[in-house]
């Protein structure tokens, strides 16, 4: 038999990792799933290095940093010293913690909810959604296409192979400089294919400019403009593949023509942006509601806010969400009424959530 936590937390950054501090500091069975190498991975990935890390707090917010241990210090410290603190922190509180594991879904068991990930399914009695604002979008292909990587942290995997990089802005074209940079330093001369859906590429001039600079050097790329991923397939070697249509012909009879290219899916980086969780919500049947005109302050006509009670728990009993995932404002209900709730992207909020959350969990388990 699975075991089964009190508590299962679902992304490792400053809302995962002080409701999971706070688990632990209360004697809740806990464990986080982070899709990560590491935890706060979601800062480490959008954070420019050298970012100075501040201890804002709403002007108007009357707590203080609940969780004094993760907060950022008051004179502000760099991105990577912060990370550091926090890898010191995790390990001398010998937290619970499973990286590298993809969040998929929810199943209702009899007395828990089964957390579906890339690693098998976990057993909870509460679950906590604290995956951030920024989901990485999917390709969309029909059938089981699972995407493999959204940046590439060791451009060193892909030496030796084609690579192809799907996406037409600067975060594609990063992408590719690192791995061209790594296969011209060992004389690999396997080529990066660089995909992109529209027929022209977007990048700023000092990415082109970069970018340019390693072509001139030997940097051995081909450029698929207007290139559309249709369809992922295992091949008879029980391969993950993706099919990337790169031409197309209209025919008279009604019989399209077509070239493709089939690609390893591990060979695939698709760097297409990311997006809001409502599409997750969606996924999970939580509900959400769309800002009708006059209704909300923060978010714009016909956007859809997340439905949360005043202990943040969501329409699906024993889900929570919080954090970046309910900024900048969610639908709160509370005493009958639902009303926007301001709810700024700041570590201070994503802390503080996890205090509250775990409080509400606590008077619910009895612990
Ligand atoms: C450039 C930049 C600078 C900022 N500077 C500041 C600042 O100085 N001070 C401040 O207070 N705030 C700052 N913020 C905002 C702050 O970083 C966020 O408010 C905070 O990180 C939100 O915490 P979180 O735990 O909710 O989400 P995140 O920090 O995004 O953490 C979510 C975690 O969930 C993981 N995850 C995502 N999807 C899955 C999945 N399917 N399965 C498993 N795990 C998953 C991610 O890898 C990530 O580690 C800044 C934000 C940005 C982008």
């Amino acid at each position: 038999m699975k075991t089964l936590y009190d508590v299962l937390i679902i992304g490792g950054g400053p809302a995962g990792l002080s409701t999971a501090y706070l688990c632990h500091k209360h004697g809740l069975s806990y464990l986080v799933l982070e899709s990560g190498k590491a935890i706060f991975q979601g800062i480490a990935n959008s954070y420019p290095e050298g970012k100075l890390v501040y201890a804002s707090k709403p002007k108007d917010a009357p707590d203080p940093f609940m969780v004094d241990e993760l907060r950022p210090p008051d004179k502000p410290v760099t991105v990577e010293s912060y990370l550091q603190y926090v890898q010191h922190f995790v390990q001398h509180e010998n937290l619970n913690i499973q990286t590298e594991v993809d969040f998929e879904d929810i199943k209702d068991e009899r007395d828990s909810l089964g957390v579906i990930t890339s690693k098998g399914t976990f057993r909870g009695k509460k679950v906590v959604l604290s995956f951030g604002s920024n989901i990485p979008r999917e390709l969309s292909v029909y059938g089981d296409a699972k995407m493999v990587a959204k940046n590439v942290e060791d451009a060193g995997k892909y030496i030796g192979i084609k690579t192809l990089v799907i996406g037409g802005g600067n975060t594609a074209a990063d992408v590719i400089i690192n791995i061209l940079k790594a296969k011209r330093e060992v004389n690999d001369m396997q080529p990066v294919f660089w995909a992109h859906k529209a027929e022209t590429f977007d990048v700023n001039k000092e990415t082109a400019q970069r970018l340019g600079e390693e072509i001139l050097l030997g940097g051995n790329i081909r450029l698929l403009p207007g290139a559309m991923p249709r369809i992922g397939e295992v091949d008879e070697e029980g391969v993950d593949r993706l099919v990337i249509r790169i031409n197309m012909f209209q025919q008279a009879d009604g019989v399209d023509l077509y070239h493709a290219m089939s690609f390893p899916m591990q060979n695939v980086i698709a760097c297409i942006g990311s997006q809001g969780p409502v599409p997750i919500f969606d996924k999970l049947a939580i509900q959400t509601i769309a800002c009708t005109s006059g209704v909300c302050r923060i978010a714009k006509e016909g956007e859809r806010l997340v439905l949360l009670n005043s202990d943040f728990e969501s329409t699906r009993k024993g889900v929570y969400v919080i954090g970046g995932a309910i900024s900048p404002s969610y639908m709160k209900i509370s005493e009958g009424s639902i009303m926007e709730e301001k709810h700024p992207n700041l570590i201070y909020t994503a802390i503080n959530d996890a205090y509250y959350v775990v409080e509400a969990i606590r008077s619910r388990i009895g612990k």
